[in-house]
């Protein structure tokens, strides 16, 4: 992978630590006493997350209903406030980012706006190796416009099992696509999509594109604006950090604004006319109009104090510092774990890597629980694949030295055998 090989001491580790301009927003989180490898699944718990949590707690506590208006972070316009602050984490004006609902609901939102199935025109395309929330929810969708899934979405079968090639993806864009729907990075080998490339091939056709951004928004900067991204939702409860269930998010590119909502609500309303309580919706004309109702307080507040740190660092600073961390975690494996049946599921080349390192092994499910015993959170994804990320928020260098070390040891003295082979219900 590297040209020179790099050394395999805990000194350079410690060095690498030493010169990390974000070292000191480790500080800023709660650690476990374990090292926590699984910040793409679940990213832990912030002391500004908590304080915002907090303050949203005592807002209800001091204000009751008041609270809509008054406080620190008046709940009526935290939505819109929040999807501000989150635009420069995808490349979006601070008006096409809203805050709401979760993943799979705002999938959900964006194909009932998007997806005009018409004449010869209806359907959509994803792909075989989608988290499965997405495709249960294109099915559904499809079949609401009274269609048969079976027929109409389209899924492009990866070659190998680990990655989708893009050319394979425009090859399927024919005349009789709607929409189509991908993520940015595949959950499983962390294979980051070439957005621009795509949304630039479905245009061409005249399909609009959207993307699922679960997996990517806050460890990796994109430019959906400028990419002329069609619409996208992602959950901010993995890379950013804003707890279990916290709410989601959907950027919609302000070409579409004024779109009617496919599931519209009296939150859908243009801010100062939703009180007037007409029975006729004037929609927002904002991203803002893809809410339907009253927004989820305590389960956004910790997103508050969780954005003030993206604000002070950037994505773009994230990034750098994720891909050499991924990179480093990747070059120990080659020296350390060769010979031991693993293989890299995900691409190696910085322009197409998430914030994940996919490792598999036919014996993943019990490396993991012998993992979880010596003290390290991996992730497992079933079938055979072990997911570690090192979050450039708060994982060290030392820890991704040390994390190696262990699985080494495992893999030495083979401790994994005396696990069962099987996954936990949370997996
Ligand atoms: C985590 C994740 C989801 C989860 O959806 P929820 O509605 O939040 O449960 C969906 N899609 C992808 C790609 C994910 O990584």
């Amino acid at each position: 992978m590297s040209t020179t090989p790099i050394p395999l001491t805990r000194d350079y580790a410690q060095q690498l630590d030493a010169n990390d301009p974000l070292a000191s927003y480790r500080d800023e989180f709660y650690l476990l006493p374990s090292i926590y490898m699984d910040g793409n699944s679940l990213g832990l718990m912030s002391k500004r997350a908590e304080q915002t949590l907090q303050d949203l707690v005592d807002s209800w506590k001091q204000l009751g209903i008041e609270g809509w208006t008054k406080g620190k972070h008046p709940w009526f316009f935290l939505s819109e406030k929040l999807g501000q602050m989150s635009a420069p984490l995808v490349g979006a004006d601070p008006e096409e980012v809203i805050v709401t609902g979760s993943t799979t609901i705002n999938l959900h939102q964006v194909a009932a706006t998007f997806y005009r199935p018409e004449g010869k025109k209806t359907k959509i395309i994803a792909t075989d190796l989608d988290f499965p929330t997405d495709i249960y929810a294109l099915q559904s969708q499809i079949r609401l416009k009274g269609l048969n899934p079976d027929e109409h979405l389209i899924l492009v079968s990866s070659r190998d099992g680990r990655m989708i090639e893009e050319e394979d993806i425009i090859a399927a864009m024919t005349e009789e696509v709607a929409l189509i729907v991908l993520p940015t990075v595949l959950y499983r080998s962390g294979q980051l999509l070439d957005i621009e490339r795509l949304t630039r091939a479905a245009h061409e056709k005249g399909i609009l594109i959207g993307f699922d951004g679960c997996h990517s928004v806050g460890a990796i900067p994109h430019e959906f604006s400028k990419w002329e991204v069609d619409f996208a939702y992602w959950c901010n409860y993995k890379y950013v950090n804003a707890g279990p269930g916290g709410v989601g998010s959907i950027y919609v590119n302000r070409k579409h604004f004024g779109t009617l909502p496919g599931l519209a609500g009296w939150y859908s309303s243009k801010k100062d006319k939703q009180f007037d309580m007409e029975l006729t919706l004037t929609v927002c004309e904002t991203a803002g109009a893809y809410q339907t109702g009253t927004p989820h307080i305590f389960s956004v507040a910790p997103l508050i104090g969780s954005l003030e740190m993206f604000q002070e660092v950037t994505v773009e600073k994230l990034r750098e510092k994720s891909l050499k961390m991924t990179r480093y975690l990747m070059d120990l494996i080659e020296s350390e774990l060769a010979g031991m049946g693993f293989s890299l599921a995900n691409p190696v080349e910085d322009e197409r890597r998430g914030g994940h390192v996919s490792l598999e092994h036919e014996e993943a499910v019990r490396i993991s629980r012998a993992l979880k015993e010596a003290g390290i959170i991996p992730d497992f994804r079933a079938p055979n694949i072990l997911r570690l990320a090192p979050v450039a928020f708060y994982t060290t260098y030392e820890e991704v030295w040390e994390s190696v070390q262990i699985l080494k040891s495992i893999m030495l003295a083979r401790t994994y055998e005396k696990f069962e082979n099987k996954r936990g219900v949370v997996a």
